[in-house]
């Protein structure tokens, strides 16, 4: 795992004062590193039974991308307002200022289809759990939600109680 950490950049100060943000960027431009984490959230999310992977713009896409691809599963993009061209449902969420809204296209998830959430990186929970909230307003069924990294200390989790969760990295 230490092969995985040493690449996220720690940010003091980004984007506001008192923010430590976690750059992953280094991460994904080093392929082994970028292969290994991959390898690992994979085999952690082995044992869930799903049909789709679902993630968010923009840093959602790399890791959804390559688990989806790597599991043989399709994947649903959840974008930001106006971006999908078809009939689509959205799910809302707070931020520290302002709010941020989810779409995704009305057809991509049915009754039924179980859906693996996926994100780089967990803070506050409210981006995972809006779009837990677009599966299970669509009818489908939320069979896990998969991390990267996990900012422990703002209880993330909490927010995404009912629904198993799995983080490769975790910050306290
Ligand atoms: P949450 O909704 O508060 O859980 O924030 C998670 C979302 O914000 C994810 O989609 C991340 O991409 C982004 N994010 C928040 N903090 C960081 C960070 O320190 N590094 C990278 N992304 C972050």
């Amino acid at each position: 795992m230490q092969e995985i950490e040493r690449h996220v950049r720690e940010v003091p100060d980004f984007p506001s004062p008192g923010i430590s943000f976690k750059d992953i960027t280094p991460l994904i431009e080093d392929g082994p590193a970028f292969h290994a984490a991959v390898d690992r959230a994979a085999a952690a999310t082995a044992g869930i039974d799903y049909d789709r992977v679902l993630s968010a713009e923009a840093r959602g896409f790399v890791f959804g991308t390559a688990l989806a691809y790597r599991a043989r599963k399709g994947l649903i993009l959840a974008r930001k307002p106006g971006k999908l061209p078809r009939e689509t449902i959205s799910a809302s969420y707070d931020l520290e200022y302002g709010s941020n809204t989810l779409h995704v296209h009305a057809d991509s998830i049915r009754e039924g289809t179980r859906v693996l959430v996926v994100d780089d990186l967990l803070a506050t929970g409210g981006t995972a759990r809006a779009m837990c909230q677009l599966v299970e307003n669509a009818g489908g069924v939320v069979a896990g939600v998969a991390f990267l990294v996990e900012l422990t200390f703002l209880n993330g989790r909490e927010r995404l109680a009912p629904y198993p969760v799995t983080s490769l990295l975790t910050y306290d």
